[in-house]
């Protein structure tokens, strides 16, 4: 059991109060992963004033320089790969090569935005008058709160902190009350890489209290937020109303199309891995199977055989496919989803339970769920679910399918699969969400390009990438204008 502290202004303390909180290991809930500082009011004073004095010279430091000291995290991390993924199986559950590919995510992260040290590229644009020159250039934004979630513990993390810090704003970073040792672990191998002290301070707590107390401090210039569109949206509100920054990226209700001429293999791979992978928590997890009637029957039985043959249990383990929920409430609220699905007309095909027995006893299992013949307008075909259970919706063809597909209050990520090369055209020209995959799940974004939704998936800029995304959201623009003419010249005006 580890005992975290936060970190603050380069040193690790405990919270004012001295009181903690526990993070259980959600395959066995014997198991306590770490005792955590449960952060109040002056904790976040704190942090946000560290933060604060050491702003100046971390904006100061030339770009290259501190891109220099990310690619020494990465070269660190890619030494610690197997430990935190280990870690993350502990702490929140998911198979340890789904761990690996999330410390994975984080490194390739830092690597991207350590290069962009030496880029984060402007424009020079020539003027409209003689002997003057304008361009616009990256800057800052100050102080950054970064608040997140405990399904990617180190990629999302590594997805904010790398941009925020290469473009010149210091950081507090709030993790997932479900993920502080994960978090701890990360911020360390800051340090040992000799990020100077108060750059980037970690504040853990409860989101209700220490969350709000850093996004509404006043000392704190932007926030970014993953999470729930319930906490997302709050925020927002928050923000605006105090003329704060504020990037959200929320939940999904992704859906897969499977058409008549599809690849049936590869589209139940697809929804396998979509659907029950990191147990279907994941913002981009493929929770509804929007299909071709003239295939749904043999996409059905091949569906349910491949599910049928997922081995559930610790995801330390080699055999395992899919690991536990994170915590009892995500565990109670998936249940009450198969209830919900139930009573309303779902006819359930697999699953529909707890698994309580053998390796499953002492942790959150539950089994891999189907329901068939969904209808678009049933709960469990419109609210995210956020756990193994996949509904399965017929369709009439592209143009009912696409509807389905758009007809809820999310636009992540979606995914086609046909061989029909006008209907992929169209179905990328109509879906409406931030992510649309061609042949492949609705899983599986790479950094290098920006991640968001549309609806309540996402608010404000981008996560990932570079200008349009990350970079975007990390740093600001400003123009410079100069003259060396030696007299007053008006634009629009001297022609
Ligand atoms: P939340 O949105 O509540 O939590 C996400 C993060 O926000 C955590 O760090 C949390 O801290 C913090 N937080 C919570 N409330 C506040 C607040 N008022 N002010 C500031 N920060 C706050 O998600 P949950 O973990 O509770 O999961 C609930 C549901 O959210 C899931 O069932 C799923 O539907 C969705 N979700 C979506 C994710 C995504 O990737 N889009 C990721 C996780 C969840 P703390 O942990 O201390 O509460």
């Amino acid at each position: 059991m580890e005992c975290v502290r936060n970190y603050i202004n380069g040193k690790w303390v405990d919270a004012r109060s001295g009181q903690t909180f526990q993070s259980i290991n959600p395959a066995n809930k014997e198991e306590v992963v770490g005792i955590v500082p449960k952060s109040g009011r002056e904790d976040v004073v704190d942090a946000v004033k560290a933060a604060r004095e050491a702003y100046e010279g971390w904006r100061m430091t030339p770009a290259p320089r501190r891109g220099e000291i990310l690619f020494r995290v990465v070269e660190l991390l890619m030494k610690k790969k197997e430990d935190l993924a280990k870690l993350e199986t502990r702490e929140m559950g998911k198979v340890l090569a789904e761990g690996r590919g999330d410390v994975q995510e984080a490194i390739d992260m830092g690597y991207y935005m350590a290069g962009e040290g030496r880029r984060l590229a402007g424009e020079t644009v020539p003027s409209e008058l003689p002997n003057k020159d304008m361009k616009s250039v990256r800057v800052p934004i100050g102080i950054f709160v970064l608040i997140t979630p405990w399904n990617f513990p180190i990629a999302i993390p590594g997805w904010k902190i790398f941009p925020a810090l290469v473009c010149g704003n210091t950081v507090v970073f709030k993790p997932s009350s479900d993920t502080p040792v994960c978090a701890a672990k990360f911020v360390e191998v800051f340090e040992e890489a000799g990020l100077p002290r108060g750059i980037l301070n970690l504040v853990h707590g409860p989101g209700g209290e220490t969350g709000e107390y850093l996004v509404s401090h006043p000392g704190v210039d932007s926030v970014s937020f993953t999470g729930s569109f319930d906490t997302g949206k709050r925020l927002e509100g928050l923000c605006c109303s105090i003329h704060k920054l504020i990037v959200t990226e929320m939940g999904g209700k992704n859906a897969i199309i499977v058409m008549d001429d599809a690849d049936l293999d590869l589209a139940v791979e697809g929804a396998i891995w979509g659907g029950f992978g990191t147990t279907g928590q994941r913002c981009t997890a493929a929770s509804r199977v929007v299909v071709h009637q003239k295939v749904y029957d043999v996409f059905v039985a091949k569906f349910k055989a491949a599910a049928s043959r997922l081995r559930l249990g610790d995801g330390l383990q080699n055999d395992v496919d899919i690991g536990p929920v994170v915590n009892e409430s995500q565990f109670s609220k998936i249940l009450n989803y198969i209830e919900i699905g139930k009573k309303e007309g779902g006819k359930l095909l697999l699953g529909g339970k707890a698994c309580l027995k053998g390796n499953c006893s002492k942790g959150y299992f539950i089994e891999p769920t189907i329901f068939g013949d969904v209808t678009p307008g049933m709960r469990i075909a419109q609210e995210e679910i956020f756990g193994p259970v996949v509904s399965l919706i017929r369709a009439e063809g592209l143009e009912d399918a696409i509807r389905i597909v758009n007809g809820t209050q999310f636009g992540l990520s979606s995914a086609i699969y046909t061989q029909d090369l006008n209907a992929s055209a169209i179905a990328e020209r109509d879906l409406e969400t931030g992510i649309v995959y061609i042949n492949s799940s609705t899983i599986g974004a790479e950094i290098q390009l920006p991640f968001g939704g549309v609806k309540q998936s996402g608010f404000g800029r981008k996560e990932a990438g570079g200008a349009g995304g990350g970079l975007d959201t990390y740093s600001r623009w400003k123009v410079v204008y100069r003259d060396f003419s030696g007299k007053l010249q008006k634009a629009q005006i001297d022609r």
